[in-house]
């Protein structure tokens, strides 16, 4: 069995900064901040976990561990909710090219499971995925709630499918697909197999120092890419 684990943000999907703005619009509710803060180019989002991304928010603007544990459960709530409405309506977000096409082709294919791995919330992930269709593809993975870090939250996904029919699957056997370095650094740092795509906010050039055991432009050579992933 081999197992392919699928970033979100940047490499499955680019929601338009839709997740930065209900944050955004959700940290000025919960902590009565006034005005929505403006987070783009403060905050580094990409490859990151959301629980490392608020406590980083926090810190920014002066809110106290304390009053973020404190307001945490809000803080979600309103996050998920402005995350909905802005899913909701027509908007710029979009699948990016090649994925819709190489999904079906790697559920269609044998002896290959599909998974999540991504510091949104599994809650975020669903809710910027759905309006493509795209959550039937991926009946678990591992979630920015799941683990401290990247690498220990692509650890759990690898539990999860193993819990599931499919069984246990081999470390090498497993390859993790993302568009930031730090997709990379979880997946060489549990040796998994590492597809980077220069798709999201990383350059070719940062992949490519990370040293992914594969790096491509997008996903569209669908060919190339069910070779790389059912080696
Ligand atoms: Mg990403």
């Amino acid at each position: 069995m081999r197992l392919a684990l699928f970033d979100v943000d940047g490499t499955l999907i680019d929601a338009d900064g839709s997740g930065r703005r209900a944050l955004e619009k959700a940290f000025a509710e919960t902590f009565d901040l006034g005005e929505t803060p403006e987070l783009a180019g403060r905050v580094r989002f990409s490859g990151e976990l959301d629980p490392v991304i608020h406590r980083e928010i926090a810190r920014l603007l002066g809110i106290s561990s304390k009053e973020l544990e404190a307001g945490r459960k809000r803080l979600l709530a309103s996050y998920l909710a402005h995350l909905e409405s802005a899913c909701g309506r027509p908007g710029k977000s979009r699948v990016l090219p090649g994925v819709q096409r190489l999904l079906e082709r790697l559920h269609a294919t044998r002896d290959l499971q599909l998974g999540l791995i991504t510091g949104n919330l599994e809650a975020g992930a669903r809710i910027k995925m759905a309006p493509h269709h795209l959550n039937h593809f991926f009946p678990s993975g591992g979630f920015g709630e799941d683990g401290p870090d990247r690498a220990a939250v692509a650890r759990v996904a690898v539990e999860r499918v193993a819990a599931g029919p499919a069984g246990p699957v081999e470390a090498a056997l497993v390859t993790i697909i993302g568009d930031s370095e730090r997709d990379v650094e979880c997946g060489r740092s549990n040796s998994y197999r590492t597809l980077a795509v220069a798709s999201g906010w990383t350059s070719w050039q940062d992949l490519a120092a990370a040293e992914p055991d594969h790096l491509v432009a997008d996903l569209v050579d669908t060919d190339r890419l069910l070779e790389i992933l059912t080696k």
